[in-house]
């Protein structure tokens, strides 16, 4: 997914870029995500004063994952709200993000990729430690029994489901 300065500076008002990117290497590091569906990138570029093109809009996904406390498979959705803007430069030395315009990416290329940038948004607002609900009581450590299901015989110091909690809180 990409756009063009020049196309976008001589372009008769937004463009749209409509596009389902394959983003699976995306969450390939993350264990407890099994699977993501096609991003769904509904964008809108517009060219603004200064050789510069905002593009805002929304990205889509559903992905499959396991409650990081009992594995059971569940499904959680993400929804997040792209907003970049980009300036054309002309010296190559300066590129990446200036200091002082924050939020403005510098571009030395006509054209620029989208891609790493709506891959980044999305790394960045993946759920962290889903879980089937707010009060799942996680598998037995030592046996593996599901304790939402039935209660085990193992000796061990019960941990209470909210202190359970404050603990991903804190692996967060
Ligand atoms: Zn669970
Ligand atoms: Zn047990």
């Amino acid at each position: 997914m990409n756009f063009r300065f020049r196309q976008m500076a001589s372009h008769d008002g937004p463009k749209q870029l409509h596009e389902a990117l394959d983003v699976s290497r995306v969450v390939k590091g993350r264990k407890d995500i099994h699977g993501i569906s096609p991003l769904t990138c509904d964008l809108t570029a517009v060219y603004v004063e200064g050789n510069a093109v905002e593009v805002t809009g929304k990205l889509f996904a559903e992905l499959d994952m396991s409650c990081s406390r009992c594995l059971k498979p569940l499904k959680r959705k993400v929804d997040i709200d792209f907003e970049e803007t980009f300036k054309r430069i002309d010296t190559p030395e300066e590129e990446g993000q200036n200091e002082e315009e924050d939020d403005i990416w510098l571009i030395a290329d006509d054209q620029v990729d989208l891609n790493p940038y709506i891959e980044e948004a999305l790394l960045l607002n993946l759920p962290y430690a889903a879980v089937c609900k707010e009060d799942c009581k996680g598998l037995c450590p030592s046996c593996g029994t599901d304790l939402n299901e039935r209660d085990c015989d193992c000796e061990k110091e019960r941990i209470d489901p909210r202190l359970a909690a404050l603990g991903d809180f804190f692996k967060k």
